[in-house]
């Protein structure tokens, strides 16, 4: 069940039925859409051309009428229409603060951030009002530090805007300070850790720590487990994008991340822009509310798939899985697509490989793939594993393709994990 005994918990709209979820979504959609047409005109200019009045579009279903928007449209849009493309709406108070990501993207905060997303993530993960919360993400231009500082300050949490790098104040004011949570990448976390043991500190006893929030980089399971065992705390993710905000968080259960009610999260196929069906795996693509920079279908370039079983912890949100990787990194080999992803499950099955790379060639006009494997040791049976590893990688990948041995350390460390190296002429 969900703690709510402190601080910022909102039953009626996390425990809503599907029912009463969808008619609410239904509602905001046509209410963002229709501000969107009023008040933007980049918004009304992608209506316009497709031709559809905003109205057209009643459901969920329907939003697949409304063109798909890139981060390059978004940059391109940005050239040509300086400083913000269009998108934004120019309220009459006024705008806050202008945070400029890469690309360049120009986007705007607005004077009374309400957006709930990132506290309802922060509250999942377990800071609750009265803690001491190090926030290490970066205050420098981007919009992230920002929302979550304002975040902790809708939960009643106290902040250190720290900011990233100098990791011995870091641990100095995390000693000093009593800091009960942290949010930061994962990566920033491990050099704290590593850190803090050279210096031989004691991390249960030392720290004071209570929860972990973590974004902004892939976190596999396996450094979920090391950093939890090391700190012995809950570490929790969300994902999100600096376009459109908080796209999914995790709770206690780590079952997927809660997609909050404030904003609209579709998978969708890369190439056409139609919704999958649930449990299917595409690319996010997101609607958020916002009134001063609303971005309608906004595709963040990450792969994942959408889990609609209940959850234990009792919200009843569609939940996201985990983020498989990037649009770009698929290639197409005899006009199939893979992703890394893929081939990453195939190997969960084989502990004997320690890495692998794919390489694909072109032979007489015909693809062809082969799948170097560098094993952790020799096995006693090669030929068989070889046939293992081809029929499992046939049957995962829908292409035939060809496994050879090399010796250790035969592929580089930062090597792709699939090497498109076909020459077209
Ligand atoms: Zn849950």
């Amino acid at each position: 069940m969900i703690d709510r005994t402190h601080g910022y918990y909102q039953k009626e709209r996390e425990t809503m039925s599907k029912r009463r979820r969808e008619a609410y979504l239904k509602e905001r959609l046509s209410e963002i859409l229709r501000y969107g047409y009023r008040y933007s005109k980049a918004i009304q200019g992608r209506f316009d051309a497709v031709g559809v009045k905003p109205e057209k579009i009643k459901t969920l279903k329907d939003l697949e009428k409304f063109p798909i928007t890139k981060k390059a449209d978004l940059v391109n849009a940005q050239k040509q229409t300086p400083p913000f493309g269009g998108f934004e709406v120019v309220l009459k108070k006024g705008m806050r603060r202008i945070y400029i990501s890469p690309g360049p993207v120009f986007e705007l905060g607005e004077w009374d951030y309400k957006d709930i997303r990132w506290t309802q993530a922060l509250f999942a993960c377990g800071i609750r009002r009265g803690d001491v919360v190090l926030n290490t993400f970066n205050y420098h231009l981007t919009p992230l530090a920002f929302m979550l500082d304002d975040s902790l300050r809708m939960l009643g949490a106290t902040v250190i805007p720290v900011g990233p790098g100098n990791i011995s104040m870091q641990i100095n004011l995390m000693r000093q300070l009593k800091v009960t949570g942290y949010l930061g990448t994962p990566s920033f976390l491990m050099s704290i850790i590593e850190a803090a043991e050279g210096m031989h500190l004691d991390l249960k006893k030392d720290f004071h720590l209570k929860a972990a929030f973590v974004g902004a980089e892939m976190f596999p399971e396996s450094l979920r487990q090391k950093l939890e065992g090391k700190l012995g705390i809950p570490i929790r993710q969300a994902y999100g994008t600096v376009d459109v905000g908080c796209l999914g968080y995790e709770c206690s259960e780590k079952k997927g991340m809660h997609i909050s009610e404030d904003v609209i999260v579709e998978i969708v196929d890369t190439e056409t822009g139609r919704q999958l069906e649930m449990g299917a795996t595409g690319e996010i693509v997101a609607t958020n509310f916002s009134k001063v920079f609303p971005m309608i279908r906004f595709a963040t370039g990450d792969l994942s798939y959408l889990i609609e079983h209940p959850c234990p912890c009792g919200r009843t949100s569609i939940r996201l899985g985990r983020i498989l990787g990037r649009t770009d990194q698929v290639t197409k080999v005899w006009g199939i697509f893979i992703h890394p992803w893929q081939v990453d499950e195939v190997m969960t099955k084989f502990p004997e490989v320690a890495s692998y790379q794919i390489v694909v060639t072109r032979k007489e006009y015909r693809d062809q793939m082969t799948m170097y494997i560098e094993l952790k040791e020799a096995v006693a049976d090669q030929i068989g594993l070889r046939r293992r590893l081809e029929k499992e990688m046939d049957e995962v990948l829908k292409v035939k393709g060809q496994v050879e041995f090399v010796q250790r350390g035969g592929i580089p460390d930062r090597a792709k994990k699939i090497d498109d190296r076909r020459i077209w002429e």
